[in-house]
């Protein structure tokens, strides 16, 4: 399978930025390798949805509600993201889970809101550092993946160790290598021979300088970009970086 690279601008851009800047990345998306993906605020998603149609790069959200419709102030159904044009939602994310209070059950019901909307779902999973450091990491991405991932599943994991997110801190290869060999290992455990075809994206300060080494880990079926996903060309050289399918 083709690998994903996937940028998540977070709370960033203006609306003319924005579609600036999927066109960029649009523009230099010929003879890439690899799935394009961009994930805008929700409010900028049918601008850059409409900049990008018919083209190689999809758009996707970076959150959804659990619920189709209803008396939520200020949330985001699902199906919303889907007729604004997104095919895909990330979910999960660490700044949800820890600014949001999201749980992995929540994050449960969301996954399902998002496949039943015809979206497919970006599933975030990662330790802190205190947990790292207290050897729990397989055992906290072990719980999230068994508390988060509805029965089947179809969509991609990103494993996003919360230590290298936005810090400039990587993790090895060496990490990576064994933290996607666990997650695959519980995937097949859990899904059985569909756990094979679940990519498994790596996210946390993926740069153009590091993309090649982190995507040809084995079981990196792709990446989770944030700062870098901001300026087109940066995200079009990991784009490059990827392993042909
Ligand atoms: C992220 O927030 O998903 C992320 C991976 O951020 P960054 O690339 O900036 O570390």
């Amino acid at each position: 399978m083709r690998q994903l690279i996937a940028g998540n601008w977070k709370m960033n851009c203006l609306l003319q930025d924005a579609v600036a800047l999927a066109q960029g990345i649009a523009a230099g998306a010929d003879g890439i390798a690899a799935d394009l993906l961009v994930c805008p605020t929700a409010l900028h998603l049918a601008a850059v949805a409409q900049a990008l149609q018919g083209g190689a790069v999809a758009v996707g959200g970076q959150d959804c509600h659990q619920e189709k419709q209803g008396a939520h102030t200020g949330d985001i159904a699902a199906p919303m993201l889907r007729d604004a044009g997104a095919s895909w939602v990330i979910l999960g994310h660490s700044e949800r889970r820890q600014n949001h209070g999201e749980t992995d059950e929540l994050i449960r019901e969301k996954t399902l809101a998002a496949v039943d909307a015809g979206l497919t779902p970006i599933v975030c999973v990662g330790e802190t550092a205190d947990q790292r450091q207290g050897g729990q990491e397989t055992e906290v991405v072990g719980w999230q993946i068994a508390g988060s991932l509805p029965k089947p599943f179809t969509g991609a994991i990103a494993y996003e160790p919360i230590w290298a997110i936005g810090t400039g801190k990587t993790a090895t290869e060496q990490d990576v290598a064994m933290m996607h060999a666990f997650i695959r290992e519980e995937l097949v455990r859990q899904f059985g021979d569909a756990g094979h075809a679940i990519r498994i994206l790596y996210g946390g300060s993926v740069r153009a300088a590091n993309a090649a080494s982190l995507l040809a880990v084995p079981n990196v079926g792709g990446a989770l970009i944030g700062g870098a996903s901001l300026k087109a060309d940066e995200f079009l050289a990991i784009a490059r970086a990827a392993q042909p399918g």
